[in-house]
């Protein structure tokens, strides 16, 4: 689910709606973690779906590491993409505030990371990538991951609203990190369990 600091609301005719701060959210804030509603489609249960609820879960979800569609029940399948996003993921199942985010700032993630089909992007971003493509993301990782480890001791410093919902394995991950008792995840080993490599 998403911060309880955020809500839904229209951003542009050419974007849609999307997903804004109530409050002030600081960096290194978990604005988003997978919870017990979100709903898990195996391969299957997807392709057994009518023709018209596959292009909208198709459009809302994301795929997990086990490579099923998760569509989350709540606004968090509103977050758009950003080539130069405000929240950002390492080597665990939740997302991360990357910046210090005012009321009215939009939560943005890059899609790279996750995205199981190719899709065009106009985000505007300085730098947008024009497409965003998993076979483009292995060149992307490192500058994922320095975003990640810059914000990731903020963690340990701010107020964590979701931390319950990280799994216990990310906890435990994340605390051993913030101890130095070990190296912190990168994205790539994310990556390489979604799509099998
Ligand atoms: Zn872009």
């Amino acid at each position: 689910m998403m911060h309880p600091d955020t809500r839904l609301q229209f951003i542009s005719p050419a974007v849609g709606h999307g997903v804004v701060a109530t409050k002030a959210i600081p960096a290194g804030t978990i604005v988003w973690a997978p919870d017990p509603l979100d709903r898990r489609l195996t391969a299957g249960e997807f392709a057994a779906l009518p023709d018209l609820m596959k292009a909208e879960v198709e459009h809302f979800a994301y795929a997990d590491q086990a490579g099923n569609r998760v569509l989350a029940w709540d606004r968090a399948r509103y977050v758009n993409h950003s080539c130069a996003p405000s929240c950002v993921s390492g080597g665990y199942d939740c997302n991360v505030a990357a910046v210090d985010l005012a009321p009215g700032d939009e939560l943005t993630d890059d899609y790279g990371s996750y995205l199981p089909v190719e899709m065009p992007c106009a985000c505007g971003a300085p730098g947008c990538r024009g497409i965003i493509s998993r076979a483009r993301s292995a060149g992307l990782v490192a500058g994922w991951d320095a975003r990640f480890i810059a914000v990731f001791p903020r963690i340990g410093q701010v107020p964590q609203p979701l931390w319950d919902l990280v799994a216990s394995g990310d906890r435990d991950g994340i605390a051993a990190a913030l101890a130095g008792r070990s190296a912190v995840a990168s994205i790539a080993g994310l990556i390489g369990t979604l799509y099998g490599d």
